[in-house]
């Protein structure tokens, strides 16, 4: 029975993301410039040790976003975006993509 509870752990460990390059929940970072291509938030924005945009093509090297560049307020969580907009301002995260610094 020890055992395959065992199992059923390490089987557990393998489904999280990789240790060591943790995830973090706050701030939600963004690439306004990744945005403005498509739509969605990417989950490898979130890793503690990703600081700069990190899509597929690695192309646009920017910074990325912590608040809005506008009116300095957190970004919501992701789930919560309406329009891909700042919540406060209404500037859209496309928008921002204008003010973020070259990496
Ligand atoms: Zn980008
Ligand atoms: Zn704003």
């Amino acid at each position: 029975m020890a055992d395959v509870v065992g199992v059923e752990v390490e089987r557990l460990w393998e489904m999280l993301p990789p240790m060591g390059d943790g995830m973090k929940c706050e701030p939600i970072s963004l690439c306004g410039a990744c945005y403005a291509e498509s739509p969605c938030h990417r989950i490898e924005w979130q890793y503690k040790s990703v600081w700069k945009c990190v899509g597929v093509s690695h192309r646009h090297q920017l910074k990325l976003l912590a608040k809005c560049s506008q009116c300095e307020v957190q970004f919501k969580m992701p789930a919560l975006w309406e329009n891909g907009r700042c919540d406060r301002c209404r500037t859209t995260f496309g928008q921002l993509a204008a003010y973020q610094k070259s990496a």
